[in-house]
């Protein structure tokens, strides 16, 4: 349904990014909470465009329960207001504050709700996503669950507007980039590409640490990606080797012998958690949130500085 900017109210700050920020907000009228991403939008006329045509891509994905639902949206002079389901927290949160890493069986349900929004993507609006990375896949402990209600936001929209920009990536994001995003001389990639990041998303969520965590600038992270050989699950964990192989499979340097997704689909990790109830992730969920909450509470002593929302 239509309605005005004015009856949209702020409550609170969810987090902030590389092209703006997004905020919890009341609409008035209907005493809906949603979580509203705010854009400055830019003065290029080709790129507002762009614009227009990924948010058209946000709403026709409606259809899709591993993607963040689009509720609407608000274009005033200067910014792009995209407003969304609230979802309970994302993997970036929970991994931060919890301090410790993500269980086997709880990424296996992350995998699946994450490779199914990914080729819902590419088979039905032809995108790529361009920024899988935990902070991008949210979860939510109310309504109906299916992998343990994961779902991916900011596709195209944010990978668009950034890669348009100068390229003022954070560190964080040059480490979930595949090689060959990164070669120069050969800037042409598919969604393999997405399925290198989702491989090291995955390893910094079952470890606890982004693998290129020590090194100082995004040049020195770039050249390990390129120079080095892939990151892998280690081998004093108590990995199961499926999970091993899956990881290794979306970590393969090589782009051509890297998986597409309905490969990824018949892998024996995703096969597994394909057959099981994620019942046990919900409650892992909630427990975590809830474990989570308290750590925040109790780290943020002065009353003057906000404690961080998840
Ligand atoms: P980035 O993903 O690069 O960290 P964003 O601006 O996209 O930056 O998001 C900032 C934060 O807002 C994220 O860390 C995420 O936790 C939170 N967030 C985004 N969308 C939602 C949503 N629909 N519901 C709840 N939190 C959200
Ligand atoms: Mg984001």
């Amino acid at each position: 349904y239509s309605t005005d900017i004015k009856e949209m109210e702020y409550i609170e700050e969810l987090g902030s990014g590389t092209c703006g920020q997004v905020v919890k907000m009341r609409h008035k009228p209907s005493d809906e909470i949603i979580a509203v991403k705010q854009m400055r939008r830019s003065l290029n006329t080709e790129e507002n465009k762009r614009i227009v045509m990924d948010i058209d891509v946000v709403i026709k994905s409606s259809d899709c329960k591993y993607i963040v639902q689009c509720l609407g949206i608000f274009l005033t002079d200067t910014e792009v207001w995209i407003c969304m389901e609230l979802m309970s927290t994302c993997f970036d949160k929970l991994l931060k504050r919890l301090q410790h890493p993500i269980p086997e069986f709880v990424l296996g349900h992350v995998t699946c709700a994450t490779v199914r929004a990914l080729s819902y993507l590419k088979d039905v609006h032809g995108v790529i996503h361009r920024d899988v990375k935990p902070s991008n896949i949210l979860v939510d402990v109310h309504g109906v669950i299916h992998f343990g209600n994961v779902k991916l936001c900011d596709f195209g929209i944010s990978g668009r507007l950034v890669d348009s920009r100068a390229k003022t990536r954070s560190a964080g994001c040059a480490a979930y980039m595949a090689p060959e995003r990164i070669e120069i001389t050969n800037p042409d990639y598919d969604i393999r590409a997405d399925v290198w990041s989702l491989g090291i998303t995955l390893v910094e969520l079952a470890t606890g640490a982004l693998p290129y965590q020590d090194c100082k600038t995004d040049f020195e992270v770039l050249a390990r990606v390129i120079g080095n050989d892939p990151p892998t699950l280690p081998e004093n964990k108590d990995f199961t080797p499926e999970f091993r192989e899956f990881v290794s499979l979306c970590l393969i340097k090589d782009k051509n012998k890297r998986p597409k997704y309905h490969e990824l689909q018949d892998s024996l990790f995703i096969r597994k958690y394909e057959r099981l109830t994620s019942n046990e992730a919900r409650e892992w969920f909630i427990e975590a949130i809830r474990q989570a909450e308290n750590l925040a509470a109790n780290r943020s002593t002065p009353r003057h500085t906000p404690s961080p929302s998840l």
